[in-house]
């Protein structure tokens, strides 16, 4: 099984941590950028034939600021031109500034059946720093508009002035309103954004004081019954996410729009990320890819290892077996030992022990050869 990612690039203002491929300034042209995505879409239908997709993920950016027939039509593309399990997860990105009834049942009819919204945090001030359109009251309503649907919830950590308390009153506004999955994650101050400058200045909290952070919210979500099963993300009984799931197990997506990746077939390539570049591309019938690269045994191992040691479960050493020949435990032995009060190691699996998941780059580095 595969999965299908849609970059939809648009967004009503740019947060000031944000270094997505989003442009708030180009929204008059989601029409033209919509009938692309479609016709990208009609290109790749022969080369993917024998595929089947179990997951459709429209992300972005903000794909719930475009007119919701737009989404409609793309997943009925989606549905036209590929082989969609009849049980797929498919799930739209929503930031809580841009939703309405109409366009919650417009998901809903299409065939939308996962949803996940962008709190990032309960406080009003905080969302303001961020840069965020929205407020808490309007996740509130949003969240009242999704009662009974299958719905995640972003919430970040590392923030300005932020609290423990304010983490709890986050995850908690989250439950309270029956979010089924909740994705926890550390704010990155990337360089050229405008919270690099806070990073500069020393206003953000430091390494220890977001690990401490991330240990709260953990312990909140447990409380909650909420079990981690990926360094970031959380969720109710068998609630995880397909589609994530599918990249970290190293399965197979294709991707389309401005800045969509994709891995097929060992080759991951990349779309541009420069819109008119893309449309010019797509008009002319050509693939919009700046960027193709095989991926050699070295980096298949590399990348399950690094993948797998993400997750709770960490790696399946028969899995591993299986696609590379070899034992895990007796290739690695020497990196293994090294690393030996980090990791848990039992007859079927190796992981990295729940209290250092979050340190996980430090430790998985050992392990990777290219
Ligand atoms: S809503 Fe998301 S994609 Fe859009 S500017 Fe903010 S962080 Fe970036």
């Amino acid at each position: 099984m595969a999965g299908i990612y849609v970059h939809i690039p648009f967004c009503k203002s740019k947060c000031r941590y944000c270094d997505f491929a989003s442009f708030p300034d180009k929204i008059g042209f989601a029409e033209s950028y919509m009938a692309c995505v479609y016709r990208e879409m009609a290109m790749r239908k022969e080369e993917l034939k024998n595929y089947k997709f179990n997951t459709l993920y429209i992300g972005g950016g903000t794909p719930s600021v475009i007119d919701e027939t737009y989404i409609a039509m793309l997943v009925a593309a989606a549905k036209k031109n590929f082989n969609l399990t009849p049980d797929a997860e498919i799930t739209i990105e929503m930031n809580p500034g841009t939703v309405s009834a109409s366009k919650i049942n417009t998901y809903k009819k299409c065939g939308i059946n996962r949803f996940s919204v962008g709190l990032q945090t309960a406080i009003d001030s905080q969302l303001a720093e961020l840069g965020r359109i929205h407020t808490l009251n309007q996740f509130v309503t949003c969240a009242k508009l999704l009662k009974g649907e299958n719905f995640s919830v972003d919430i970040m950590i590392g923030l300005k002035n932020q609290t423990l308390d304010d983490i709890t009153k986050s995850i908690e506004v989250a439950a309270s309103f029956g979010a089924s999955h909740i994705s926890m994650y550390a704010l990155t101050p990337e360089d050229g954004t405008p919270i690099y400058t806070d990073y500069l200045n020393g206003e953000l909290p430091d390494g220890d004081e977001v690990a401490e952070m991330y240990a709260h919210g953990v312990a909140k979500l447990k409380g909650l019954g909420f079990e981690r099963y990926e360094v970031s993300n959380f969720c109710k009984k068998g609630k995880y996410s397909r589609h994530n799931l599918n990249y970290w197990q190293r399965g197979e997506y294709i991707g389309f729009g401005v800045a969509a990746s994709s891995c097929i077939n060992d080759v991951r390539f990349t779309n541009t990320f420069n819109l008119d570049e893309y449309f010019k591309c797509i008009l002319s019938n050509h693939f919009a890819v700046i960027d193709s690269q095989p991926i050699d045994d070295a980096g298949k191992k590399d990348e399950f290892i690094m993948l797998a040691l993400r997750t709770a479960q960490g790696i399946n050493r028969a899995e591993y077996l299986g696609l590379f020949g070899t034992d895990f435990v007796e290739e690695y032995s020497a990196e293994i030992s090294k690393k030996s009060a980090y990791l848990d190691i039992s007859d079927t699996h190796v992981k990295i022990k729940d209290e250092y998941l979050f340190v996980q780059n430090s430790i998985i580095i050992d392990f990777l050869q290219e």
